[in-house]
Order: structure tokens, then sequence, then C-alpha cells
């Protein structure tokens, strides 16, 4: 008989009924120490009295209102992104998946409303991940998230990741836009080098095509800079934002130029729920705790101390672990063994990991968490690797 619950998850036989910074605890006070944050969601750790504070004061004022109407939380998180991103309008969704179909229509409507009507092709990459949707899965260009739920929405060029002279060479007449995560997630933690992100933002304006930055795990502080891009010292026309902006609430945003988002006009798109005071009330206060320059020195040096434990851990066991990636605390371990083995040993040690595409363990903690919580986490880790 089918379970209550749609039984589309592989779950874990735990089950959490607390949570405390960067721990999670089941109702029999066993406690986990977390470094996969709800998959980079949970920023500031859980339970993060600053945000249940917002989130209750918010609760007892108002929580919902249709975007029929003004409102204030929604105008002060825009405005707050607007002044800290190349962005210069944004538009609020309760997840990752949202944005993603926002940045199709935004791109396609941008040549339609400016004469290109033919431009509606979008560039995208193996291995990425922009959501579950039916537009995300196309784009996916993967052949096990589209099964069986064709057909498809085309317009859609999978190239692989990362050539660039196969990604100028996918570039035609009908091109709207490249659509790429400046670290992949899901598909293991794979950076895009700098001088790449820089070439295709190079291939963009040669070409007049709109580049869509998915910084929906790498962004809001995750690398050590409010987001990933920054490294690289360029610019999207448009970006996803989502899971660590809400810490925990759900939460999204489609951010972009006036020229990207110039076709979106009054009736070309809408959400009943997205920007609702509760969320954004909560997603201001992650992003003022988040743009602190202290803030974001603490995660660069929290990154630096775990990656140099990360090098002793790695030596230790080299049948279990390749080599480390990543930038800031978006950290993947190269593993030499199924990922998923490893995950399994952790659990077994009270330490949560997530395994990714590519043969990669992800570690995405807090990034508040405690440098003795990240010595203790690496501790777990490496008797995790020793009972392999
Ligand atoms: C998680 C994720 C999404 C989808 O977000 P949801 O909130 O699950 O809809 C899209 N892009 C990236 C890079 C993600 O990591």
């Amino acid at each position: 008989m089918i379970s209550s619950v749609l039984p589309t998850y592989n779950r874990a036989p735990l089950s959490f009924v607390k949570g405390q910074g960067s721990w999670l605890i089941e109702a029999d006070g066993r406690r986990f120490l977390d470094l996969g944050a709800g998959i980079a969601v949970n920023t500031l750790g859980h339970a993060n009295p600053e945000l249940a504070q917002v989130l209750k004061d918010q609760a007892d004022t108002l929580w919902h209102v249709s975007n029929l109407y003004q409102i204030p939380a929604q105008q002060k998180l825009a405005d707050k992104l607007v002044e800290t991103t190349f962005a210069d309008t944004c538009f609020f969704t309760n997840s990752g998946t949202e944005t993603a179909e926002l940045a199709i229509k935004m791109a396609r409507k941008y040549f339609s409303a400016n004469g290109q009507p033919e431009r509606t092709e979008i560039i995208t990459f193996e291995g990425c991940f922009h959501g579950r949707s039916t537009g995300a899965i196309a784009a996916s260009g993967s052949a096990k998230m589209v099964d069986g739920f064709g057909p498809l929405m085309p317009g859609f060029v999978t190239v692989p990741f990362f050539d660039l002279d196969i990604v100028k060479a996918a570039v035609t007449d009908k091109t709207a836009a490249i659509w790429i995560e400046p670290i992949q997630g899901e598909g293991g933690i794979r950076p895009v080098p700098d001088q790449d992100l820089k070439a295709l933002r190079e291939l963009c304006d040669t070409n007049g095509i709109l580049l869509i930055f998915d910084e929906v795990q790498c962004g809001v502080a995750r690398t050590g800079k409010l987001f990933a891009h920054e490294w690289a010292g360029i610019t999207p026309d448009i970006m996803m934002i989502a899971k660590g902006i809400g810490g925990g609430f759900p939460l999204g945003a489609l951010l972009a130029t006036e020229a990207a988002a110039s076709g979106m006009v009054a009736g070309t798109h809408g959400s009943t729920y997205g920007g609702n005071p509760l969320g954004c009330a909560v997603g201001l206060k992650v992003m003022e705790i988040v743009t602190d320059p202290n803030f974001l020195a603490e995660v660069n040096r929290k990154a630096a101390l775990f990656s140099q434990k990360l090098e002793g851990l790695i030596a230790a066991h080299p049948d279990v672990f390749e080599s480390q990636r990543g930038q800031g605390l978006m950290i993947g371990l190269k593993c030499k063994i199924a990922p998923i083995d490893v995950v399994n040993a952790a659990y077994a040690q009270d330490l949560l990991t997530v395994p990714a595409a590519d043969n990669v363990l992800r570690l995405l903690p807090p990034l508040n968490i405690s440098d003795d919580d990240i010595a203790e986490a690496v501790k777990r880790l490496d008797a995790a690797a020793s009972s392999l």
C-alpha cells in the first residue's frame, strides 16, 4: 500500500523534533551535528533566536495579504536586495523552482518585447540543477529527471560542463540566454573558474544575449561573498536565489537588471504567496546579518579553518577521500567510494552530511557554525571514515 506521503524521497530513518544552532535533536535526546543545514537553507543555524523573534513579531501583526496591495515588508527586502547587488528589481517566490520558471519567462519575454521573438533558446550545462518543474527538468537535460514526464518544454540546448569553445559554438541567432550555476550544487560542488565566468559575460555581451545565474544554493554568503559570482568580478543580467535567503522560511527571489526585466510588465507574472510578509520579514533579517562585512569575514575565516582540517582528514584516509573543492562553506569532498556510504557511516557518528553527483560528499554547515563544532565535525568524519 502506498504511504500516506507520496514516496518520492529516499528518507534516512532519522526524525528530528528540535533544532539548536548547528545541532538537530531526536525525540530521545540524541544530538546530530548538522553539516547539511537543510541543504544550504539554515544559513544562521536552527531556531536562530533573532530570526524567531522577527517571525513571531510578524506573526502577531500580519501573515498574508494579496499582491493586489502594497506589502511594506516585501518592499523593504526588495530595496535591500537592490541596494546590495547588481539588480534593479526583484520578484519574490516561495522556492527556487519558481524562480527558474520566471527566469525562462523573463528571458524569452525580453527578446519578444524587443523585436527578436525568434530568440527563445537557452543554453544550459550538463549536471546543472534548477528545480523539478517541467521547465526546470527540461533545462537540466538529465535523462534521469525527465524520464516519463514528456513531452518536454522545447528550447533548451545542454552543453558539457565546462568547455568554452562548445558554449561559443552553441550560440546561434535563436539563443536568448546562457543559464549556469557559478558553483554546481547537486552536480557535485563543481565551481566554474573565474576566467570562464568572465568569458561567459563577454560572450553574452558580444552576442546581445542574457546571462542567468542560479545562485539558489551558492548564494547568500555561502561562499564568503554575498553572492558567488562576486569572486569573478562580473554580474549576471538575471539571478535566482532561494534556499539561504529565508534561513529556513520558504522564500526565493528572482533578481534582474532593469533592461532584462523590461518585458515583465503588469499582468505578465504573479504569485499568491510570493513575497508574503512572514517570509520577507525573515529574509530582511537574514540579509541584515549576512551583509555585515564582519559576518562575511567570519565565513571566510571559518572556511579556511575547515579546509585546513579537511586536508588532514583526506591525508589520513586516502582510500575514502580524494580531494576537496568548493568555496567558503560550500564544500565538496571528492570520494573514492560511493558518497552515500560515507553519509551512512557519518549518521552512525551522529553527523549529518549530504551526497551529490560526481562522487562528492557535500558539507554545507550553518554559516555561523562555531570553531569547536568545525573541529568536532572533522573528528566525527574521521571516525566515520575509519569505520569504512
Ligand atoms: C535547490 C535548488 C533549486 C530548486 O530549489 P527548490 O526550492 O527546491 O525549488 C534550484 N537551483 C539550485 C542550484 C538548487 O540548489
